[in-house]
């Protein structure tokens, strides 16, 4: 928590700024080792320059913050309190520029943090807080970890409860229950079953819709462990699909692989996306492929890198990340297969273990 907290002591002295705001609930749990969702109430790590940070809470946060988390000095603001008001007589010095989560404050929030500070010019620093996120420490990867096993059990549990005629929302609630069961803060992102058809929509949303014997049945999922992520989707088959389903889900299985073992130090991030593209360009699908091939996840389940075609910046060793090539054809159906990995010095740990050949089940 020192560590992290002399990197933002850095990025104010870098940036020349006066006083940084962290105001994400998860980028307070990074720095301070405190987590509180305080929905429309103001929460903020306070970092004037040259003196000791502190966090502002609400008071109904207040005691959770003293017992857990890392910072010294804490102050609480009531619901009939202005938090501005109260920022305002926290805060000591003259203030001009100011370091802000720009895509995460909203605009109300800005101008409270003017009337607060007097502060004139206010800086993003997303990119460089992305930056100090982006390589995962040996306790985030064991937390990552977790969340995979996690995930990759609630998952093979609940394919036993799979025969046609349940529903995709049938399925969502077995998963969410297995998880949260095997030890799971929640899910990650909304739990994505997709059935049939629906399967060819890469952002569908789970209904009512039924499992057929014949067709795919794709999930999409992961959960929170220790704070941390996990994001894997496997594709099945509900008995018997055809010649063609067969062939996509090779060609995403190929791709998927011909990705992974491009990942090493040293290459560029847009480097893999192309790996996985070009396997599916190859084989005459390449229009059917039109999302980035992965993401960064941690403690939330997207973070930098994107991986996409145009990115340049570098692989790096400790980076931890997705491979998700997928085939969706409209009113056919899609394959997506997602595995999470890690940079190592000389290439690639895959952290997932669910297997990648074509499983029927159902029947
Ligand atoms: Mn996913
Ligand atoms: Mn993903």
């Amino acid at each position: 928590m020192k560590e992290r907290l002399d990197k933002l002591n850095t990025l104010l002295k870098v940036e020349a700024l006066d006083v940084a705001f962290i105001t994400s609930p998860k980028l307070v749990y990074y720095f301070t080792g405190f987590y509180s969702d305080p929905h429309e109430r103001f929460m903020a790590l306070v970092c004037p320059r040259g003196e000791e940070p502190f966090l502002l809470v609400p008071v109904l946060d207040y005691e959770k913050a003293v017992r857990v988390s890392g910072v010294s000095r804490i102050y609480s603001h009531e619901d009939t309190d202005n938090p501005y008001e109260v920022l305002r007589g926290l805060l000591k010095g003259t203030y001009v520029r100011a370091g802000i989560q720009a895509e995460h404050l909203n605009v109300n929030r800005y101008h409270g943090l003017m009337e607060a500070t007097g502060a004139k010019d206010f800086v993003g620093m997303d990119g460089k807080l992305a930056d100090i996120r982006v390589i995962k420490s040996e306790d985030e990867v064991v937390a990552i970890k977790k969340a995979i096993v996690c995930i990759e059990d609630a998952l093979r549990s609940t394919l036993s409860i799979v025969k046609p005629g349940i529903t995709e929302l049938d399925i969502v609630a077995e998963l969410e229950y297995r998880m949260k069961k095997l030890g799971a803060e929640g899910p990650s992102f909304d739990t994505m079953v997709l059935a049939g058809e629906k399967t060819g929509l890469p952002h569908g949303i789970p209904g009512y819709e039924l499992v057929r014997e014949g067709e795919l049945l794709l999930f999409d999922c992961g959960v929170f462990v220790d704070g941390y992520a996990s994001d894997i989707t496997r594709t099945f088959a509900v008995g018997e699909v055809n010649d063609k389903t067969k062939e996509i889900y090779n060609i995403v299985l190929q791709a998927n692989e011909a990705m992974i073992q491009a990942v090493r130090p040293g290459v560029t991030l847009g480097s893999l996306d192309l790996a996985a593209r070009q396997v599916i360009i190859d084989h005459g699908y390449g229009e059917y492929f039109n999302h980035r091939a992965g993401h960064g996840f941690g403690m939330e389940i997207h973070e930098y890198p994107s991986i996409h075609g145009k990115n340049q910046d570098l692989v790096r060793e400790g980076m931890v990340f997705t491979a998700e090539p997928g085939i969706y054809i409209s009113g056919l159906g899609g394959v997506r297969i997602e595995d999470n990995v890690r940079v190592t010095a000389n290439g690639v740990e895959v952290l997932t273990t669910f297997s990648k050949e074509l499983t029927v089940i159902g029947v």
